[in-house]
C-alpha cells in the first residue's frame, strides 16, 4: 500500500525527523489560505506539490517553488486543473485532487536516502547517494558507484556506526553528519515499526549555512513509503491512510471479490486460474504477437459470482478486443467457469471474440454447458491447448 507525501511527512514528523511545516489542501482557495498562513509564520519561500501516488513530479512541473500566496494560487490552479504525466504514471496521466503547501527550504545540496528490501541479499538495505534529487534514476543507471549500499542486520537493524559510515561517505561532517545519522536511525526504526517495505527520502536536503546553523542543517523535503499489505491487519493507523481514489477502480472492484487483477495496456482480456498460469498466458499471448489487457488470477476457490464479476470487469474495459479464458481445473472446477461464462453472456454479452481453453476437474460437464449455450456465445471458439488458444485469440483480435 502506498500513501501520499503529506501522510509520509506526518509519519516522519511523528518520529521526530525534521520536516518543514506544511498543510494538505484540496481547493485553490485553501491553497491560497495555507500559503498566506505559512508566510505569516515567517517562511520566505513556499513549495506547492501535487499529491498523487507517483513520483517524477518535479520534472513534470507539479512541484513549484515560489514566493507569494498569489503564485501559490496559480500553481494550485494549474495542478488541480491538469493531469500529471510522468514516467511513473499511466500514459493518460493522473488527476490531482490534493496538494501540499509547505515552507520551502534553501538547498545547498540534495542527497538520496532509502531503506528497502534487497532480495539478493535477503535483508533490508540502506541506500544512499550524494547525488540525490530528480536525476537519481539516471545516476543509478549510469554511475552505480555513486550509490552507497549498507545491508541491515535482520535482527538488530541499522547500527549507529553503520549510519555514521554512510554519512561520512556522503561527505557530511560536523552537526549535519550527526543530524543525518540520527535521521537514518529513526528511518530504520520507523520502517520496522510500520511494517514498511520501503521508505525513501529524496531529496534529503543540506541547507546553506546561516546564523542559526553555521554548518547548514539536514531536512527531509520529500518522503515515500510502501507498506506490506499482508501486515496491514496489525497496522490500523497505516491502513486508515489508504486513499481508494488513487487506485484503479477495476482493481478495487476485483479486490472486493478476492480476485488478483492488474490492468495493463493491451487488447486481450485474460481470465486465468493461478498466478503462474496467468503469467505464462500473458507470455504466450505476447509470443504470438498480441498484448494482454490485464493480469487476472481468479484463484482456486472463487465462487461463480466472483468469476462472473471478473468477466464483467474485463468486458467493461473498452480496450478489450477479445477474451482468452485459460483454466487448468484443479481446485477450481471447470463447470463453475463455464456457468460464469454463460452468465456473463446473458448479463453483459460477448460482443468480442472469446477463446476458451479448459482442462481438468469437471471438464466434460463444462464442455456440455458451453455446447448447450452456443446460441448465446456466437463469438466463442474452443481451443485445444494453450498455444492454440493464444494463436486463435491473437488472430481473432487482429481480424
Ligand atoms: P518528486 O520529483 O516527485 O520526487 O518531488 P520532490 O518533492 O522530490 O521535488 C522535486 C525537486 O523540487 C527536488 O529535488 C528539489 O530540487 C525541488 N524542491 C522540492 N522541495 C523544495 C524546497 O523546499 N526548496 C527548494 N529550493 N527546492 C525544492
Ligand atoms: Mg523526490
Amino acid at each position: 500500500m502506498k500513501i501520499h507525501e503529506y501522510q509520509a511527512r506526518q509519519l516522519l514528523q511523528d518520529a521526530s525527523i525534521a520536516v518543514p511545516p506544511s498543510r494538505m489542501v484540496q481547493t485553490v482557495a485553501e491553497a491560497h489560505a495555507a500559503a498566506s498562513e505559512i508566510l505569516a509564520g515567517g517562511a520566505k519561500l513556499l513549495v506547492v506539490k501535487a499529491q498523487v501516488h507517483a513520483g517524477g513530479r518535479g520534472k513534470a512541473g507539479f512541484v513549484k517553488v515560489l514566493k507569494t500566496a498569489d503564485e501559490a494560487r496559480s500553481a494550485a490552479e494549474f495542478m488541480l486543473g491538469n493531469r500529471m504525466v510522468s514516467p511513473q504514471t499511466p500514459p493518460e496521466g493522473l488527476e490531482v485532487k490534493r496538494l501540499l503547501v509547505a515552507e520551502a527550504v534553501d538547498i545547498a545540496k540534495e542527497y538520496y536516502l532509502a531503506i528497502t528490501l534487497d532480495r539478493a541479499k535477503r535483508t533490508n538495505t540502506l541506500i544512499a547517494s550524494a547525488e540525490g534529487g530528480v536525476e537519481i534514476e539516471h545516476v543509478a543507471e549510469t554511475r552505480p558507484d555513486a550509490i552507497i549500499r549498507q545491508p541491515l542486520d535482520p535482527v538488530s537493524g541499522l547500527a549507529p556506526f553503520q549510519a555514521r559510515a554512510v554519512g561520512m561517505k556522503l561527505g557530511l561532517t560536523g552537526k549535519p553528519l550527526a543530524q543525518a545519522v540520527d535521521l537514518m536511525m529513526r528511518m530504520a526504526a520507523l520502517l520496522t515499526k510500520t511494517d514498511a517495505s520501503m521508505v525513501e527520502v529524496n531529496p534529503l536536503v543540506l541547507t546553506p549555512p546561516d546564523a542559526a546553523n553555521p554548518e547548514g542543517r539536514i531536512v527531509a523535503v520529500d518522503a515515500k513509503f510502501n507498506f506490506d499489505d499482508n501486515a496491514l491487519f496489525r497496522q490500523k493507523a497505516i491502513a486508515a491512510m489508504f486513499d481508494p481514489t488513487e487506485e484503479n477502480p477495476a482493481e478495487l472492484r476485483a479486490q472486493e471479490f478476492g480476485l488478483s487483477y492488474v490492468a495493463l495496456d493491451g487488447t486481450i482480456g485474460c481470465l486465468v486460474n493461478g498466478a503462474g498460469l496467468a503469467m505464462s498466458t500473458m507470455d504466450i499471448i505476447k509470443l504470438e504477437g498480441g498484448e494482454p489487457a490485464n493480469f487476472l488470477d481468479v484463484g482456486g476457490s472463487a465462487t461463480e459470482e466472483a468469476v462472473s464479476e471478473a468477466f464483467r470487469i474485463i468486458l467493461s474495459d473498452s480496450r478489450v478486443k477479445g477474451v482468452l479464458v485459460n483454466i487448468f481445473g484443479g481446485i477450481m472446477q471447470c463447470d463453475r467457469i463455464a456457468r460464469a461464462i454463460v452468465g456473463a453472456a446473458k448479463s453483459v454479452g460477448f460482443k468480442v471474440p472469446l477463446v476458451v481453453r479448459l482442462e481438468g476437474t469437471n471438464v466434460a460437464e463444462a464442455r456440455r454447458i458451453l455446447d448447450a449455450a452456443k446460441g448465446e456465445l456466437p463469438t466463442m471458439q474452443a481451443a485445444g491447448d494453450l498455444g492454440d488458444a493464444a494463436r486463435r485469440i491473437v488472430a481473432a483480435t487482429k481480424a
